[in-house]
């Protein structure tokens, strides 16, 4: 069955699953990416942050697949928010990739508490990418509510997704709201917090029920919320059972079992978006 699409608020599509490539060794890369795309998947998420842009665009064209058939994301990196750096980042992305342009870009962290908390002036340098087409879409990662609302005074271009920890045990709700509200699709990263939340025993007994894994019924979860997500994995079997979310639902009982599980805050793995400030050497 096939991949579930979004439109985006500037018309743009998106495919709803992807594949993230977050801690996956530089070598080893071009290598996880061909094996997801000769899966199916069409959609890959990359970061600066994680140093293996030019794996991703080695497994693209490794796969023999069309770049145009592929919706790459990848995201600045926390030194390079002042304008001029973010100019010569992004065209290093690009040469990375070896592409003239990726489908969405985004700032990885607000970082608030750095560069004068002015996360508006690299938003607007975001916004150049994205009238010469060099960024199809453009958009932000771990940005709160107050972020938003500042781009949303002082900013042209609507952020097209928000980023941000989402799983069983983190609903974010306020955040995911906002961006409802706002035409801001929410991707959830860490869609299953790493693996933590699959020994649940509220997720086993579904996944049981139906005879699926707990993998499954998480990220089903997550595509029946409208979020879109990229789990990582670098075992071909996961990578092929994470693909097969679209030949069976969850019923509302079951995604209202999921949705309790929600911790608040204290469900967070990652870092809060309000204070993090690592920048990397
Ligand atoms: P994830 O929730 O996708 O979990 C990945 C880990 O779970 C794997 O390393 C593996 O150990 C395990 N796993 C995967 N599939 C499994 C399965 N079917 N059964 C059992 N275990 C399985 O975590 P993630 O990699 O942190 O997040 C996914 C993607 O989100 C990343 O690769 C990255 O692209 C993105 N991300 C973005 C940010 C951000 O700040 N914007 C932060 C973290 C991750």
């Amino acid at each position: 069955m096939g991949i579930a699409t979004l439109d985006l608020n500037n018309g743009q599509t998106i495919p709803q699953l992807g594949f993230g490539v977050y801690q996956i060794e530089p070598e080893g890369t071009a290598d996880a990416v061909r094996q997801a795309l000769e899966v199916g998947y069409r959609h890959i998420d990359t970061a600066q942050m994680y140093g293996n842009e030019a794996g991703v665009g080695r497994g693209i064209r490794d796969a023999g697949v069309d770049r145009e058939d592929v919706f790459i994301t990848s995201k600045l990196n926390n030194g390079f928010h002042a304008p001029e750096d973010a100019r010569v980042a992004f065209d290093l992305t690009l040469s990375e990739l070896g592409t003239d342009h990726v489908d969405l870009f985004l700032i990885h962290w607000p970082l608030p508490t750095l560069y004068d908390g002015d996360f508006v002036a690299t938003w607007k340098t975001l916004e150049e990418f994205y009238r010469a087409g060099r960024a199809r879409s453009i958009g932000v990662s771990n940005f709160q509510v107050n972020h938003l609302r500042r781009l949303a005074q002082e900013a042209d271009v609507v952020p097209a997704v928000n980023q941000i920890e989402v799983h069983p045990y983190l609903l974010n709700s306020e955040v995911r709201a906002y961006g409802a509200e706002h035409g801001i699709a929410t991707e959830a990263w860490s869609p299953i917090a790493q693996g933590g939340v699959l020994a649940d025993p509220a997720i086993t007994t579904v996944a049981d029920r139906l005879g699926r894994t707990a993998a499954q019924v998480v990220l089903r979860w997550h595509v029946q919320r409208g979020d879109i997500i990229f789990p990582k994995s670098t075992t071909p079997s996961r990578i092929q059972e994470n693909f097969e979310l679209f030949d069976f639902e969850l019923t509302q009982e079951d995604m209202a079992a999921v949705s309790a599980l929600d911790r608040g805050e204290e469900g967070r793995t990652g870092p809060n978006p309000d204070v993090f400030d690592y920048v990397p050497a």
